[in-house]
């Protein structure tokens, strides 16, 4: 049999410990493991160099902004951020685009528009929202999770315009809907009443620093969100998921849930377990707001502790990328008016090494959990994703572990050009990623992205596929162009030529747009719960 690719020398794990060999892919999917390739045939060679060989790494919590906010990102940029950073599959989210999808036809009218652009897999979050419970629109959740979605995302506090929070007792109600599909709700768990009367009542005593942002949106807005979650899915028996998780409280409580026997998982970001509020937001304002905001060193520690307890399953990244010129720092703008978002999927593999296997705050074994495996079982991509088994898709992620670097937003991928990780020494950064056996991302000054056209990006950035408008009539009615407020306001709408300069000079990416393809979901799965304390 001649073979389509063998990866040669990689360094692969068993358990806390790796072996070195060498991976065959056929049909772009895992074929065996050998430790000699004398007398093997393939058409392509892969050199691993000995460096650590994960499998595929998962960003579930990504917002790539297409479509409708082609200022902030598209899921060319974005996924060429992910394959930079290790990520072969991204997961994003239903709520930053024009319209946003909770609907069937909105998601297979997202998955059209995303497909031209996609450098790496990618499955898609469903969506439910006040409104859909208001207008009777839930069954649109039963069918959005026959279709193949992964998951279900509410906001208890307002967060996009096109995804309408949720009251407590819609809450209630959407957790019912989701329970019957048995798959995950995650929650952007923040009290709304509690963020809404401080930032208001900051606002008035005149507090205008970085700071302020994060005290406002208190610790307890998450404790008491967390709390009232875990009560309605005890009720209602959802797979309760606490999105971005910013507390070691949180941990506390989803930790303790589980104990209970609870179905309640919970997923932290890089920045939660590396930055805290009162240097970042003193020093990047604008430019380090999130929501949840940063909290403090206690809850760093407090979040790797949960990582290795088993109260926090996986990481992820919650990137949100903003246009620094009309939504960040633009002239007028405040700590209380800039939207809030950073970018991560570039960074996360990175920082996970470097902050957690490097410095001995996580094992390998548990690093390959929370970047890879339980993601993709969470959501049901595994063993497709997430595995190193024969028969997985080949998807790899080569991090050389004694590399070091610094994070500089002016060498990323992300349009947005700006990230409060900026300046963070590290050690250990991706050299490769392989997405089905193929070289997406190579740690390498030349990329396909440079060589291309005008046309090209036509066709892929600013045009819209042929045939889409004739195939989503209604959709296009109601929203013309598909296009926000936010990006009639922007500085790119009038600048479109710094997209393009911006795509071509992204380094390193070794396929064509569109190769990445959209996965769905294969099965319902539920992570087993290992609490050790
Ligand atoms: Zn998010």
């Amino acid at each position: 049999m001649i073979y389509d690719v063998i990866i040669k020398n990689a360094r692969i794990p068993q358990g806390d410990d790796t072996i070195l060999t060498n991976i065959l892919v056929k049909d772009e999917k895992i074929a065996g493991f050998i430790d000699r390739v004398d007398g093997v045939e393939a058409k392509e060679i892969i050199d691993a160099g000995g460096h650590l060989t994960l499998p595929g790494c998962i960003d579930s919590h990504t917002h790539f902004m297409y479509q409708g906010f082609p200022h902030r990102e598209n899921f060319l940029t974005g996924s060429a951020a992910a394959a930079r950073g290790g990520i072969t599959t991204v997961i994003d989210m239903p709520c930053c685009s024009v319209p946003s999808a909770r609907s069937v036809d909105q998601l297979k009218l997202k998955i059209d528009l995303v497909e031209p652009q996609a450098l790496v897999d990618y499955a898609m979050w469903g969506g439910v929202t006040g409104e859909d419970v208001r207008e009777g629109w839930l069954h649109n959740v039963q069918e959005q999770a026959d279709f193949g979605a992964v998951a279900f995302k509410v906001y208890m506090t307002p967060s996009v315009p096109t995804y309408p929070r949720v009251t407590d007792p819609e809450m209630y109600e959407a957790f019912q809907a989701v329970a019957k599909t048995g798959l995950p709700i995650g929650i952007h768990a923040e009290n709304f009443a509690m963020c809404d009367y401080f930032v208001k009542k900051f606002q008035k005593e005149g507090r205008m620093d970085g700071p302020a942002w994060a005290e406002a949106r208190m610790e307890l807005a998450e404790k008491v969100a967390i709390e009232l979650g875990i009560s309605f899915a005890e009720d209602t028996g959802a797979r309760l998921h606490i999105v971005h998780m910013s507390t070691g409280i949180g941990a506390k409580l989803v930790g303790e849930a589980k104990k209970r026997g609870l179905n309640v998982t919970s997923e932290t970001c890089p920045h939660y377990l590396t930055l805290n509020y009162q240097e970042a937001m003193t020093k990047y304002g604008p430019l380090a707001k999130i929501a949840p905001p940063l909290r403090t060193k206690r809850d760093n520690e407090l979040l790797w502790e949960g990582l290795n307890n088993g109260s926090v399953d996986f990481i992820a990244t919650d990137h949100a990328p903003y246009e620094i010129e009309s939504e960040k720092l633009k002239k007028g703008m405040n700590i209380w008016t800039a939207f809030p978002g950073i970018p991560g999927v570039e960074t996360m593999v990175p920082i996970i090494v470097s902050e957690g296997y490097n410095k001995g705050r996580i094992s390998l074994s548990k690093m390959v959990d929370i970047l890879s495996t339980n993601p993709a079982k969470h959501y049901g991509l595994y063993p497709k994703k997430g595995a190193m088994h024969i028969g997985s898709d080949a998807d790899f992620t080569i991090i050389d572990l004694d590399k070091r670097w610094t994070i500089d937003p002016k060498n990323e991928a992300s349009m947005c050009g700006y990230t409060p990780l900026e300046g963070m020494k590290l050690k250990g950064k991706v050299v490769k990623t392989i997405v089905r056996g193929h070289l997406v991302f190579e740690d390498v000054e030349d990329s396909t992205l440079a060589e291309l056209t005008d046309e090209d990006l036509q066709r892929i950035v600013h045009k819209y596929p042929e045939g889409v408008e004739e195939k989503y009539p209604e959709i296009f009615k109601e929203f013309p162009n598909l296009y926000s407020k936010e990006y009639e306001k922007s500085y790119r709408i009038n600048h479109p030529e710094l997209i393009d300069q911006h795509i071509r000079g992204i380094k390193g990416i070794k396929v064509q747009p569109g190769f990445g393809k959209f996965v769905k979901r294969q099965s319902i799965q539920v992570l087993p719960r290992t609490i050790t304390y």
